[in-house]
């Protein structure tokens, strides 16, 4: 069973005007369902690495038509990579189908571009690359005008040297995008299931509520609305799982995240939600680097800054 061991740090307090994030603590046999659904993913990816066989109906080159996000879906569906979540959720409540594709598409779609990580380097033009096509593939889903999530994001992880590249196990490339900021065309039980599964990701410790930060600015969005929320979580299990299998490793995460508004694209750097997250993970696990490639602020503890000197140190001779 794979671990969703969110930072220890990240505790709530309660909800007040300046931190009036909603608390959906009391939705916790639905939020348990998410819990699930994301650790038998994590763990299929595990078992299945380096196994199993990309869908060949979507080409690698070529950019993505309208119906290739559902027939990646489905394929992952069918050869029991990832889970079928319609089936796991309360018959109880509608919930149309584009609930579903909300969040399968996307993991679907992570399953079947996994970047090799071999550029120890972490060259942010190839992430830059590559999140532009995850774009151009929900753009072809929605017609460019009509994409209800404006910021997408893309993770990934390497582990340094290479050569110990195979023992990391799971996801190594993540997608994601934002929660839709706004409520129409969207049921109540549809968006708070959506913000249940992006809780589950990021805050699995704080069974549906989250973080009780308080608000910068009037415009701050809530902390689980970031793309970062559904890519980084997926990245941060496999990592874990290699820096517990190797004490002593050394792992990179790399995460690039833009707005797409239109035809423009504008990175966006972490949050003040993802940067505490991402502080207080680097924090509490030696080993782990993470860099914001939007700012170029990077995450780590002294010991993993330590051990990135050496292994520098050790390149340039
Ligand atoms: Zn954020």
């Amino acid at each position: 069973m794979s671990k969703l061991v969110g930072p220890a740090k990240m505790t709530v307090t309660t909800t007040t005007d300046e931190a009036p994030w909603e608390d959906f603590s009391m939705h916790a046999d639905d939020f348990k369902l998410f819990i699930k659904f994301i650790s038998d993913i994590n763990k299929k990816m595990v078992e299945e690495d380096g196994k199993y066989v990309r869908c060949a109906a979507v080409k690698e080159t070529e950019q993505l038509g309208p119906q290739d996000l559902d027939i990646l879906v489905k394929y992952y569906q069918d050869i029991g990579l990832l889970p079928d979540l319609e089936k796991s959720l309360p018959v109880k409540i509608d919930i149309p189908p584009k609930f579903h594709q909300k969040i399968n598409r996307s993991i679907a779609y992570s399953m079947q571009y996994q970047l090799s990580p071999k550029d120890a380097k972490g060259n942010s033009l190839a992430l830059d690359a590559a999140l532009d096509r995850f774009v151009d593939a929900y753009k072809s889903a929605f017609s460019p005008s009509k994409v209800p999530y404006h910021t997408f994001g893309i993770v990934e992880a390497l582990v340094l040297p290479d050569v110990a590249d195979k023992e990391l196990k799971g996801f190594r490339t993540s997608y994601g995008h934002s929660e839709q900021a706004s409520r129409k065309d969207i049921s109540e039980a549809e968006r708070v299931l959506g913000r249940l599964f992006r809780r589950a990701l990021m805050f699995p410790q704080l069974l549906g509520n989250v973080p009780q930060l308080p608000k910068e600015t009037e415009k701050d969005h809530p902390p689980d609305q970031c793309a970062e929320i559904i890519c980084l979580p997926f990245i941060e299990d496999s990592v874990s799982r290699y820096l517990e299998a190797n004490p002593n490793g050394v792992a990179l995460i790399n995460c690039f995240t833009a707005e797409f508004r239109k035809n423009v694209k504008v990175p966006t750097q972490f949050c003040w939600t993802c940067n505490k997250y991402a502080e207080d993970l680097t924090e509490k696990k030696n080993g782990l680097r993470i860099v914001d490639k939007s700012s170029g602020k990077i995450y780590e503890s002294l010991e993993t800054k330590k051990r990135f000197e050496v292994l520098d140190a050790l390149a340039e001779k």
